[in-house]
């Protein structure tokens, strides 16, 4: 597997397995099991999943060392200051049966964020966290968050995939030496992605599926990708991307197929900035 380093130093496993919506316990612990033996140990939750109990327990009963495993999980809009941050973390934290995250984000740019970033500041500096970010920020989100941020994010956790590129917020973050990290990188299994003609031509080639290519479009942009699925075949192909390039003809082809059609809400919107 390969590492993305962040702006601190901590390295996060490129690919991971995402768990939004899979709120049954069974299929969940089926799924980090997979996930676990096909190499998988970056893991992708969130308290308003309402899953990190069971992340925490298929974690806790497998054989994989906690420091072997990179585990992210997110603050929900619902927790507006510096104190109810603390009381949140340490609740995902207890929820995950662990004594530290890998990875904390601000879920959205909701009312707040920069009391929440300085709580998250304290939880890192104090240890209690390996890196900060957020997620669903774009340029003006980031621009307010920084004018008050003591550490810059790590990581910005956004809807990518091919028919929603994020090519400008992508070189800015760069610029900002801010991780890119995709959320929907299959865009959901929605809007037809998965049957791009384009996408489905290029997987011919290299003999590969359509989700393959898109994963592996993702980590040669060296965007961090967590693609979720509950079903054992589909887990072990969305980790089987590292034995193949796609060339720079098809890197263009595929930029070539942007939509710049979003499948969720826009952070931009005027209830998100309140
Ligand atoms: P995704 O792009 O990972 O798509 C998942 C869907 O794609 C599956 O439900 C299935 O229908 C399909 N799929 C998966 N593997 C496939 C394969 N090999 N072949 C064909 N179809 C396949 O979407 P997602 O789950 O929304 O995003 C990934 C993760 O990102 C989430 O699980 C969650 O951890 C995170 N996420 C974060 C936010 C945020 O606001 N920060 C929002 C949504 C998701």
């Amino acid at each position: 597997m390969e590492n993305v380093t962040l702006n601190n130093g901590t390295k996060i496993p490129q690919l991971g397995l995402g768990v939004f919506l899979v709120e049954d316990k069974n299929d969940l612990r089926h799924s980090i099991e997979y996930a676990l033996a096909d190499g998988y140990r970056h893991f992708d939750t969130a308290a308003i999943y309402h899953n990190e109990a069971g992340v925490g327990e298929a974690l806790a009963a497998s054989d994989v060392k906690r420091s072997d495993l990179f585990i992210t999980s997110k603050l929900w809009d619902s927790v507006q200051t510096y104190d109810d941050t603390i009381t949140a973390f340490k609740a995902s934290l207890q929820r995950l049966q662990t004594d530290y995250l890998d990875l904390y984000l601000i879920h959205w740019p909701s009312a707040g964020y920069n009391e929440k970033w300085r709580a998250m500041e304290d939880l890192y500096n104090d240890g209690l966290i390996k890196a900060i970010g957020v997620s669903n920020f774009e340029q003006p989100q980031m621009d307010q968050l920084l004018t008050t941020a003591k550490i810059t994010p790590a990581v910005d956790q956004i809807e990518t995939h091919p028919y929603f590129q994020q090519t400008q917020l992508h070189e800015y973050l760069a610029n900002l030496g801010i991780a890119h990290e995709a959320w929907g990188p299959l865009g959901q299994g929605k809007g037809g992605v998965l049957k791009d003609p384009v996408l489905n031509e290029i997987a011919t080639a290299h003999n590969k599926s359509v989700a393959q290519v898109i994963l592996r479009w993702h980590i040669q942009r060296g965007i961090i990708v967590i693609p979720k699925s509950i079903h054992q075949a589909r887990v072990a192909e969305n980790i089987d991307v590292f034995d193949f390039e796609l060339t720079d003809a098809q890197m263009t082809a595929i930029a070539g197929i942007d939509k710049h059609q979003r499948g969720s809400e826009d952070p931009n919107d005027e209830a998100w900035l309140k």
